[in-house]
């Protein structure tokens, strides 16, 4: 096995897959019920910081659970860990009273404003006015935009260069101009910022540093979801070996055409390749290591191969695999989002032969 898990997280995974068979027993709207089992279970501190109240774990366990979560393709996954710091992690006073402690209590809700329009006429600027930034621009993918108390927002300030800045949704100046929802059914809205005087203090670390503070929350979560890709390879691999096991219309197994036989096999060798690769970079990264360019290799890999897996087992399974409810519809909706998400595949592969042959980062 390519995890080689330590008894602990052999435990950790056996408590993850009797949780997963929880979440498939319930029916929509029962949040509060989750996330009082994840707290009994263990799992719902994960994210959160022990200064908070939480129990931080390390990239592996996290891991484990949210892979072990996708291989029972568990549904309501997005109520089993708390809210985590995001960029806001070790912001100073006031910002950590007044966003992220009410964020990690689940009393405030915080969304990411890093994409903009195509047609924006300049990117969003801050300029500074005295104890605030006036900002003006417009964010056009904000996943929860329509219900955050705030958003953290990537901007440009004047002379200074890009910072992230906490703009409350409520400030003068700030318009919801649209709402939408994604194939994957996720929830988004676009804003636009039209002279919104922000205090200088929702400022998060200093100028200049908001690309890299932006890019190490979307670098954590890239192997989030090469994590839960690797899960779903799992459970697609499952569900395939289980319909080829039984006979088709000749009586014989499914499995007995050596057509079926090497599709089945492309999966298998694909969902070996993407455990091998994420459970290695976890590994890297708990081990302090630099894994900007592993945790873009994993994204890319587990996304792309995620998407070619189930759009195979649709092709095996047939016309039924297609039809609203079934297991493989819903999965192949929900996971064609997560090449542009996050990073789109091809934006990702240049910034990693930029890692490798100008900055000479990376490793095979
Ligand atoms: C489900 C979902 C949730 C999201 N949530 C958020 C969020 O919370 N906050 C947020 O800010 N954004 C969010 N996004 C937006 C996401 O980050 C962008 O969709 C993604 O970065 C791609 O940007 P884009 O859509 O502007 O497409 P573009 O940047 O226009 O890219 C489209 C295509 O153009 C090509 N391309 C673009 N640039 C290059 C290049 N430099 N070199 C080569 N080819 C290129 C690639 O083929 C690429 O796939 C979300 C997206 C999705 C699907």
């Amino acid at each position: 096995m390519p995890e080689s898990l330590s008894p602990e997280l052999l435990s950790l995974r056996q408590r993850t897959e009797a949780f997963a068979d929880f979440l498939c027993g319930l029916k929509e709207g029962q949040r509060s019920t989750i996330v009082d089992a994840s707290k009994k279970a263990g799992l719902f501190g994960m994210t959160q910081p022990a200064a908070y109240g939480g129990a931080p774990a390390s990239t592996l366990a996290l891991t484990v659970v949210r892979e072990g979560l996708a291989a029972r393709n568990a549904p309501f996954t997005e109520h089993v860990f708390g809210p985590g710091p995001g960029v806001l992690a070790g912001c100073a006073e006031p910002l950590a009273s007044s966003h992220l402690q009410p964020l990690l209590a689940g009393q405030k809700r915080g969304a990411f404003g890093f994409t903009e329009p195509d047609d924006a006429p300049q990117p969003t600027s801050a300029v500074d006015d005295g104890d605030a930034f006036i900002v003006h621009g417009q964010k056009s993918y904000v996943t929860g935009g329509g219900s955050a108390d705030f958003i953290n927002t990537l901007v440009q300030i004047d002379g200074a260069g890009p910072a992230m800045l906490v703009i409350d949704t409520d400030l003068p100046g700030v318009t919801l101009t649209r709402r939408f929802t994604s194939l994957d059914g996720s929830h988004h809205a676009a804003f636009a910022f039209d002279g919104v005087r922000v205090p200088k203090h929702n400022l998060i670390g200093k100028p200049g540093e908001g690309m890299p503070r932006a890019m190490r929350q979307i670098g954590d979560t890239r192997l989030a979801i090469a994590a839960s890709c690797s899960g779903w390879l799992m459970w697609t691999v499952g569900f395939v070996e289980a319909h080829i096991r039984q006979p088709d219309r000749s009586g014989q197994p499914r499995a007995a055409k050596e057509g079926v036989r090497l599709r089945y096999a492309d999966l298998r060798i694909q969902a070996y390749a993407a455990r091998s690769m994420l459970y290695r970079t976890a590994r890297l990264a708990d081990a302090g290591e630099n894994v900007v360019n592993e945790a873009i290799a994993c994204k890319v890999f587990a996304t792309e191969t995620v998407g070619s897996a189930v759009d195979a087992a649709i092709q095996l399974v047939g016309g039924g695999a297609l039809v609203e409810g079934h297991p493989l519809e819903g999965l192949y909706r929900r996971v064609r989002a997560l090449r542009l998400a996050e990073g789109a595949s091809d934006v990702l592969r240049l910034n990693l032969v930029r890692g490798n042959l100008e900055l000479d980062k990376g490793r095979l």
